[in-house]
């Protein structure tokens, strides 16, 4: 990226998820979201994924808990279905992965980028891909030869970042522009580099600087939050760079809007995203 950057208030703020639906639309109309992570220990940034999916509009959200001993269901959240990740048919899917999926993810993503319809790529996810260039290979062919894409989107947060380029934090936060626009071409793939002024690239596109959000985000499962809230506006057919650059729009918007006199947790900023 030349030092320019957009910060495009049309492409951040699209229209509202929960604006009217058409009339004559079913479930299967507003898709389906997968989320693939929690191993043991680490169930509930699987389920912060999910809710925030729920609460975006996808029309179903199956959770895939990469912990054998976890429960069968989520009583507080019975409209997720909790479901063994090798039974699900992720083609018309969208795959929210990472999320608390420790290294057990790692076996799934060639599941995953060889199949799901739209992929969020997240946390242990990022950092199995890190080390593995068979899984590089893997995410990159998710871009076909004719140019024509499975939409992906990956979301570092610095240090993610840094593990996939083989770089410091430091360096990777002296020039977040460059380092999501390096992130875009290697893998083919729209980038969400987290943090202060959230940086949203994507092949082709001007790159965007995100305006909303504050440090009340610096607490554990927002980003969590944030990979759902993507994956319900893929599996409702956004454009990728639209849809991660609605969300994070939207995430940090909810940040500024919440009380001062509260802390703000990932649960209650799922529930009051959308
Ligand atoms: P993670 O690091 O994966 O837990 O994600 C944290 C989320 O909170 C990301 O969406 C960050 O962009 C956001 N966040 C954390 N700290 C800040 C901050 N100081 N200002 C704005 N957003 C933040
Ligand atoms: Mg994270």
């Amino acid at each position: 990226v030349d030092s320019a950057a957009q910060t495009p208030a049309a492409i951040l703020q699209g229209p509202p998820l929960d604006g009217p639906r058409a009339h004559a639309t079913h479930k299967g109309s507003y898709g389906d979201v997968a989320v693939i992570g929690g191993a043991p220990g680490m169930a509930g940034a699987a389920l912060l994924a999910a809710c925030a999916a729920l609460h975006g509009g996808a029309g179903r959200v199956f959770v895939a808990l990469l912990d054998p001993q976890a429960m069968p269901v989520d009583t507080s959240q019975p409209e997720l279905m909790l479901r063994c990740a090798s039974s699900l048919d992720l083609a018309p899917m969208t795959a929210v992965c990472g999320c608390g999926g420790g290294d057990a993810v790692r076996h799934l993503l060639p599941k995953v980028f060889s199949t799901a319809a739209h992929a969020v790529i997240d946390a242990d996810a990022l950092n199995s891909i890190a080390t593995d260039t068979q899984l590089q290979t893997l995410l990159r062919a998710r871009t076909g030869r004719d140019g024509s894409a499975r939409a992906t989107v990956l979301t570092p947060h610095p240090l993610e970042a840094a593990r996939l380029l083989g770089a410091s934090a430091v360096q990777i936060q002296a020039d977040r522009l460059g380092a999501a626009q390096q992130l875009v071409e290697r893998f083919g793939c729209v980038v969400v580099l987290k943090g202060s002024g959230t940086v949203i690239a994507a092949p082709g596109q001007v790159a965007a600087i995100n305006p909303t959000g504050n440090a009340r985000l610096a607490t554990a499962g927002t980003g969590d939050v944030l990979a759902g809230m993507i994956g319900a506006r893929l599996a409702a057919g956004r454009p990728a760079f639209q849809a991660a650059c609605e969300a994070v729009y939207q995430h940090g918007l909810a940040a500024d809007r919440w009380p001062e006199d509260r802390a703000l947790t990932a649960g209650e900023l799922a529930a009051a995203n959308r």
